[in-house]
């Protein structure tokens, strides 16, 4: 009975769980024996909240009991951990923040447990979200559950592995330039970033606030829909939330008939020969259910990628001044002038990727250097945001890879311009602001390809629409 409850979609479970064919108390421990059995081998999960689930399903199978409980009631789930959440530990993955219990919730955190979701622990990450292989992480690496000598794809590769792994069946992650998509696609799930301003930030610790979404991964594409519909909508606490997500039943009617999809050709492209394949043949498949493909070329995504490294470090160095060794956070040594102290703290709590970004954004901001970087950066940002416009007047979505290549060796990647090349095909749905879904379409050597659908912001429906028949096909 208890292996029956591993790996299973939110759907089915939900279903056992309103015709009582197991209590929410039974499939929370199930999700705990499999931590236990995993855990040792994966290393997904920075903190395990087994006390708090317990307690949490209990309270859900009271609410079950009364009939009338939502969907996500007593459904086991991780949060990526810079998500906060109150009384529970909340690290980044950072030796910064590694003592740090925060004393408010995240507003996605809190949606889901006025759902009655029950959170099983926080999931493992490249520190502070900067990375794409969760090598960042600095307490130790998360292994990629289908193949322990590569890694599960970052920033979120804890929150993607628990999932993969049957720890949980849902997790959230967060997104500033593909960390929800690429771990999706490295470890076979369903991957979302939202339409920026669908999910509240309050409480996601910042890295780039004008590009962090954060999203849902799962197995299905219509698990993810309805993860979507529960933590989406606006926030007094955050005035960037505005747009609210519905998931309503049409999307899923495997009707595609006269979309257009823009398969979309990248400069500077040098993709996997397999991975470009699944990906035609995905289009193909789209397009025998009634698509139009047409082949879309923009020039302005050339700069994407530099435009991105630079935008997102220049928003970090001023997020993270504020690890300053006084208001939060760890603090070296006592002596010395605010200033060392500064110095000090920073220098002996940052990794190395956090500290090169910090540098990074710094000077890209200061006064000599502002026009040459940082202005140039959010002029090809706005070049990309008109380039989509443009095209989404013609074309419904486009169609590309999510990552170049299936999931890497650990230390594939020591040089940090090697692994921002990995990030091609993400950064740029993430500069725009517009939704992004990664979800499997073929293998390649056993190991998933993850195709990326990106449409207009506000059309989150759209992805999820083309995405739910890309899935039929593949099962
Ligand atoms: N890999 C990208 C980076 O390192 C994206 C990270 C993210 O989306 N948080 O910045």
């Amino acid at each position: 009975m208890m292996n029956e409850l591993i790996s299973r979609d939110i759907h089915t479970l939900a279903a056992g769980l309103q015709r009582k064919d197991f209590s929410a108390v039974e499939l929370v421990r199930a999700h705990i024996d499999r931590i236990r059995s995993r855990e040792a081998d994966i290393s997904a999960l920075i903190t395990q909240t087994e006390e708090h689930a317990l307690a949490r399903a209990a309270e859900a199978d009271a609410r079950l009991a009364g009939g009338d409980a939502p969907l996500l009631c007593g459904i086991p789930f991780v949060l990526k951990d810079n998500i906060c959440t109150e009384g529970i530990p909340t690290t980044c993955a950072s030796r910064m923040l590694a003592d740090y219990i925060p004393p408010y919730s995240a507003t996605a955190y809190a949606r889901l447990q006025e759902a009655g979701a029950v959170l099983l622990g926080k999931g493992n990450m490249d520190e502070f979200s900067m990375g794409s292989s969760t090598e960042n992480s600095a307490f130790y690496p998360t292994r990629n559950p289908l193949d322990p000598i590569r890694v599960p794809g970052g920033s979120s590769g804890g929150p993607a592995t628990a999932v993969a792994a049957g720890e949980v069946p849902f997790a959230l992650g967060s997104d500033t330039g593909g960390s929800i998509r690429q771990p999706a696609a490295f470890c076979g799930l369903v991957g979302m970033k939202p339409t920026y301003g669908t999910v509240s930030r309050h409480g996601l610790v910042a890295f780039a606030s004008s590009l962090d979404q954060i999203g849902p991964l799962t197995r299905t594409v219509r698990d993810n829909a309805a993860v979507l519909s529960c933590i989406s909508g606006p926030d007094g606490q955050d005035d960037t939330a505005r747009y609210t997500f519905a998931a309503a039943e049409d999307l899923f009617s495997g009707d595609i008939r006269g979309i257009t999809v823009g398969l979309l050709r990248f400069p500077g492209d040098e993709t996997d020969s397999a991975v470009r394949a699944a990906i035609e043949d995905t289009a193909a498949a789209l397009a025998e259910r009634g698509a139009q493909i047409r082949e879309v070329t923009l020039l302005a995504l050339k700069d994407a990628l530099p435009a991105y490294y630079i935008l997102s470090s220049a928003e970090a160095s001023a997020n993270l001044a504020r690890y300053d060794g006084v208001r939060y956070g760890a603090r070296a040594g006592s002596a010395g002038t605010p200033d060392e102290l500064f110095c000090t703290t920073r220098s002996t709590y940052f990794g190395p990727e956090v500290r090169r970004r910090i540098l990074l954004g710094t000077y890209a901001l200061s006064a000599g250097h502002r026009d040459a970087f940082y202005l140039r950066a959010q002029n090809a940002a706005r070049r990309i945001r008109t380039a989509f416009a443009e095209n989404f007047a013609v074309c419904d979505c486009l169609l590309c890879p999510t990552a170049p290549t299936v999931a890497f060796p650990f230390r594939e990647k020591t040089d940090p311009v090697a692994m921002y090349l990995g990030d091609l095909f993400t950064v740029p749905a993430s500069l725009a602001g517009i939704p992004a879904i990664s979800l499997p379409c073929g293998t390649s050597d056993g190991l998933p390809i993850g195709v990326q659908i990106m449409a207009a912001a506000g059309n989150d429906g759209l992805l999820y629409r083309l995405a739910a028949v890309i899935e039929e096909v593949h099962a």
